[in-house]
């Protein structure tokens, strides 16, 4: 198998957020494990940014770790400055950092509010924001890509499916997935493809009650009909085409990683 076969994303560079654990960790390493060289963002987690890294190099491939807020504006920028100043030009942006702050809406305070839309939704706007200003500059090269840059956002089952108590994650990947299509319809023109993956229920820290203990993945298996929780490498290898040529025309749109949740399980025996 030659190069761009094995490794089809071989000579590009990517940005993660929020990839020193989870989705994003899984995320960072498949991408180099397919030839791209990664940043690695953290918010505060340095040490475990670099045993993402040191992953990553242990295996032959090349990445660095960046602390940066995603909900701050100068940070972002910062952060971009320092991955043209240490990779001379980005190819993929993946937009992943998310939080969670569930309370019921009476309850709801105005910094749970807040925190997960700066996060989820302003972090996401923020960063394709300054992946499009530099994707715009930068020459489309046929030897790495077809396209001049590929966005990926890491939605969720929940742009689609309501989820009571917990309505600003739900408002802010509601909102992932209009900025998605929006932005994918403003710069597909320019060649830049803008794409969503909406994973559904995968094994991380961010949804440890939903899966640890049989009493609770047995409640959880009820809404997937694949019947087993996700992995974070099912999501990373979503992500790993999506940036690639592979997926050259596709633009603007969700794809969902999620065993059949949005299937509406419960109509499975005839509703
Ligand atoms: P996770 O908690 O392991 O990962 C979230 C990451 O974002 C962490 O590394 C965290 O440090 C980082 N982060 C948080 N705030 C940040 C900020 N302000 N700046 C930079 N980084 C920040 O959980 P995960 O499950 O890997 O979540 C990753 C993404 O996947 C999130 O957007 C989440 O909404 C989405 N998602 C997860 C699931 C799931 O079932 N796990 C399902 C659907 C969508």
């Amino acid at each position: 198998m030659n190069d761009s076969h094995s490794k089809p994303l071989k000579d590009q560079n990517a940005l993660v957020t929020g990839s020193s654990s989870g989705i994003g960790a899984a995320i960072a390493r498949k991408l180099a494990q397919h030839g791209a060289a990664v940043c690695v963002n953290y918010r505060s987690s340095a040490d475990c940014a670099d045993d993402v890294v040191r992953s990553i190099v242990a295996e032959g491939g090349h990445a660095f770790a960046a602390g940066a807020d995603v909900s701050d504006e100068s940070a972002v920028q910062g952060l971009f400055s320092e991955c043209v100043a240490r990779f001379g030009r980005l190819d993929i942006v993946v937009a992943n950092a998310g939080i969670q702050r569930d309370a019921p809406l009476e309850q709801m305070t105005l910094e749970q509010w807040r925190a997960v839309i700066d996060v989820n939704l302003t972090g996401y706007f923020l960063s394709a924001r300054e992946a499009l200003r530099l994707f715009a500059k930068q020459e489309i090269n046929p030897a790495l890509s077809r396209a001049a840059g590929k966005i990926i956002f890491i939605s969720s089952v929940h742009e689609l499916i309501p989820w009571a108590g917990h309505a600003n994650y739900a408002a802010a990947k509601g909102g992932i997935m209009q900025l998605t299509k929006s932005m994918a319809q403003e710069v597909a023109s320019r060649r830049i493809r803008v794409n969503a993956i909406a994973p559904g229920a995968i094994r991380t820290d961010i949804n440890r009650q939903a899966w640890e203990g049989p009493d609770a993945l047995s409640k959880l298996l009820k809404l997937i009909p694949y019947n087993r929780i996700g992995e974070v490498d099912d999501v990373a290898e979503a992500a790993a085409w999506l940036a690639s040529d592979a997926a050259d025309y596709v633009v603007g749109t969700t794809l969902f990683v999620d065993g059949g949740m949005v299937l509406y399980p419960g109509f499975a025996s005839g509703g």
